[in-house]
């Protein structure tokens, strides 16, 4: 079994990053992104201090706007509109999730899609689903570099993605089948999971419920990608996938912490730098 390391791989990718701004910043370009958080989440907290950490590290400037929980629904997309106007920022993000009064939807629309550094907005989601895109969303594109990472080839590969959603399952769904893969999406109605995923070379998890893959239910020699952050009663973090069990049998696994979501964050730089590329021209 080999580990597949995201703290490795995202490392790798931040310094390219960081490269890459250096030299815009020679030509005078800055990058910026901005982040909104609405309301006192401690998770959506404690990733939004993470993100601002990434962009200081690879050189962009961030700027928050941090909004009490009261905030109303029309204030939000005013400092939207506000952020789509403003020329010195590349990329816009709204922590989600946002409070019950505030529609989602909304808001994710209102983003600019050439500012859309989540890949959220609709008319991103299309572009993906066509394979011309600008902006990948960040978990599927991060879990895509840590693929390529290992050098295992894709091309003709069974894979099941576990979970539908559309910042996770969807989009990588998507992004395997691009890649010559044969994608089954599992998800909370399916029948005989099991059989579904035992068959598969790739298992993908990002279901939300703690150690559900369990190791007599991987083919072995399978490829592991662990999306799921879970807590469990102790207080620990831990995965979709039981990774005692199934690391005896794949060849490769993401572990948990130190696995995927290290990427995600370093894709959103990688999104903010393409935003600032292609607002300045630049190919
Ligand atoms: P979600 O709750 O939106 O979706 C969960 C999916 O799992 C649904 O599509 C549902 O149909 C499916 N599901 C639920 N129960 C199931 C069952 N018994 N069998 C099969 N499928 C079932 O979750 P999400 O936003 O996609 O996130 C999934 C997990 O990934 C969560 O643990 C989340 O915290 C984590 N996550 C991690 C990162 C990261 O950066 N590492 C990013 C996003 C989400």
């Amino acid at each position: 079994m080999k580990l597949i390391s995201g703290k490795e791989v995202s490392q790798i990718v931040k310094d390219e990053i960081k490269k890459e701004t250096q030299q815009l910043l020679e030509k005078q370009i800055k990058v910026k992104l901005a982040v909104v958080i609405v309301g006192d989440d401690p998770a959506s907290h404690i990733y939004v201090r993470n993100k601002k950490k990434a962009c200081e590290y690879v050189g962009f400037e961030s700027v928050e706007y941090a909004l009490p929980e009261d905030t109303a629904e029309d204030e939000l997309l005013e400092i939207i509109d506000k952020l789509n106007e403003d020329e010195t920022v590349n990329g816009i993000l709204c922590q989600l999730p946002l409070p019950k009064h505030i529609d989602e939807k909304k808001v994710i629309n209102a983003i600019s899609p050439l500012k859309d550094v989540d890949a959220f907005h609709p008319v991103n989601v299309g572009k993906i689903m066509i394979g011309d895109y600008d902006f990948l969303p960040c978990t599927p594109a991060g879990i895509m570099r840590l693929i390529e990472s290992t050098g295992y080839d894709v091309n003709g590969k069974d894979c099941v993605v576990i979970g539908r959603s559309n910042i996770v399952g969807k989009p990588m769904s998507m992004l395997m089948l691009q890649k010559n893969a044969t994608v089954t999406i599992c998800h909370s109605r399916t029948s005989n999971i099991n059989e579904k995923i035992k068959n598969a070379d790739i298992v993908i998890a990002a279901v939300g419920i703690p150690e559900f893959v369990k190791g007599d239910m991987v083919k072995d020699g399978a490829l592991v990608i662990d999306v799921g952050i879970n807590r469990k009663e102790d207080g620990k973090l831990c995965g979709d996938v039981d990774f005692d069990e199934v690391s005896k049998k794949a060849s490769y696994i993401t572990p948990v912490p130190g696995g995927v979501g290290p990427m995600t964050i370093a894709m959103l730089m990688q999104n903010t730098l393409k935003a600032a590329k292609l607002h300045n021209n630049i190919t």
